[in-house]
């Protein structure tokens, strides 16, 4: 076989969970000439962006668009709303939630991180407790990671506002949905979220390159009194920009023309239909994983992510070996375990531009991986996910 990757024929298989596939009708709508950010095309195509934007955060407040990564939006988040010293509220529940934290103490502010097993979302009862003790409302802020990308672990999100409700707390909700936007059902107004982070590369389709922050009433409120120096991140000058469809700075026009298309798709397709979608494949991979005996990481099921679900490799076999066979026999790119995980988890992203054959495909890899890589395991897997598929 060869090593250069353009010599294999077919597709590659990318089911890491994120960057994911992106769609042809995208490639396209982005391979067009780049427009004038200051004329009138573009001023129309952002602002029906904008607002289309909204919808899929669940939101009637504003959404800002940023030119970065998920981690800028999650910088902008907190520059935004926090002052340095500030004590922040936040919950081990993978590697993006200590990389958040990581963030967050360089910056300056105090964090109580507690601890987790990397196997269970954020405990709501938890949340009221430690915003119970705070009486005299120190804590300025409660930030989340809704869907644990390194462990397949979706937090109740709506629990952890009810908690913070029940706790009588002023404290804003930051809440990181980079991949579970368009994929798991969120709700930025309903579920009380101050800010709402996110990026484009998961759900919503798109090459990476775009973030976002949706905005509540109470976060623009505190961005008019927090201490961090903002420049780049503000988000006042971006908003009164947006306000006519415009940026303060070059934006990324072409991921723009993309991310116009993605919300025409998600919105056609509906979203409760793309939720639907993501949990059956959830469920089909979940049924395959059980049946070749291995475990799933995540141990509550009221918490399973839709998006992607990570597998425990048995004792004595390292994960990063049954990933490099597949990608060099089957071209197929899985997720690798991330941090503490390392070596002893593997990850199949299974959202954003997926169908029922693409999921097959990406599970006979897995079922042939294992047999190529000396794996224990029990046939059948691929079967027992098709039977589920097939049921509808
Ligand atoms: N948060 C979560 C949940 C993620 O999955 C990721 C990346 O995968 C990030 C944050 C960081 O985003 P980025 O790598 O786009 O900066």
């Amino acid at each position: 076989m060869s090593d250069n990757v353009t010599d294999r024929s077919g597709r590659h298989f990318l089911q890491i969970p994120g960057p994911t596939n992106v769609p042809d009708r995208i490639l396209r709508a982005m391979a067009r000439a780049t427009m004038d950010h200051r004329g009138p095309d573009f001023g129309r195509m952002a602002l029906s962006i904008l607002e289309r934007t909204k919808r899929v955060f669940k939101t009637n407040n504003p959404v800002v668009i940023l030119p970065s990564s998920g981690t800028g939006a999650w910088e902008a988040a907190l520059v935004n709303t926090l002052s340095p010293g500030d004590r922040v509220l936040m919950f081990e529940t993978g590697h993006f939630a200590t990389l958040w934290h990581g963030m967050a103490t360089r910056l300056g502010l105090e964090v109580d991180f507690v601890a987790g097993d990397w196997r269970h979302g954020v405990d709501p009862a938890l949340v009221e407790a430690k915003l119970a003790e705070d009486k005299d409302h120190q804590i300025k802020a409660v930030a989340v990671v809704h869907n644990e990308t390194a462990t397949g672990v979706t937090s109740r999100v709506g629990a952890v506002r009810k908690a913070m409700d029940k706790a009588g707390h002023p404290a804003l909700l930051l809440v990181d949905t980079i991949s579970s936007l368009a994929s798991i059902d969120y709700r930025h107004d309903e579920w009380g979220v101050d800010v709402t982070v996110s990026c484009s590369q998961k759900g919503l389709m798109l090459p990476p390159g775009l973030g976002f922050n949706a905005i509540s009433d109470k976060a623009l409120a505190a961005s008019e009194t927090a201490g961090f120096s903002t420049s780049y991140w503000d988000w006042a000058p971006i908003l009164a920009n947006n306000a006519k469809g415009f940026f303060p700075y070059t934006p990324a026009t072409n991921l723009l023309y993309g991310l116009d298309e993605a919300l025409t798709m998600l919105l056609e397709e509906g979203l409760d239909n793309v939720f639907a979608r993501h949990d059956r494949f959830a469920e089909a991979t979940r049924r395959a994983v059980r049946t070749w005996g291995l475990e799933i990481l995540c141990l509550n099921e009221d918490e399973y992510s839709s998006s992607l679900t990570a597998i425990l490799m048995p004792d004595g076999h390292d994960a990063d070996n049954l990933r490099k066979v597949i990608l060099e026999r089957f071209d197929m790119s899985l997720g690798t375990g991330l941090g503490k995980v390392q070596g002893k988890v593997f990850r199949i992203g299974h959202l954003g531009d997926f169908n029922d054959l693409m999921l097959a495909g990406t599970l006979c890899g897995v079922e042939m991986g294992l047999g190529l890589a000396g794996v224990p395991h029990t046939k059948g897997g691929v079967s027992a996910a098709l039977e589920h598929l097939a049921a509808g």
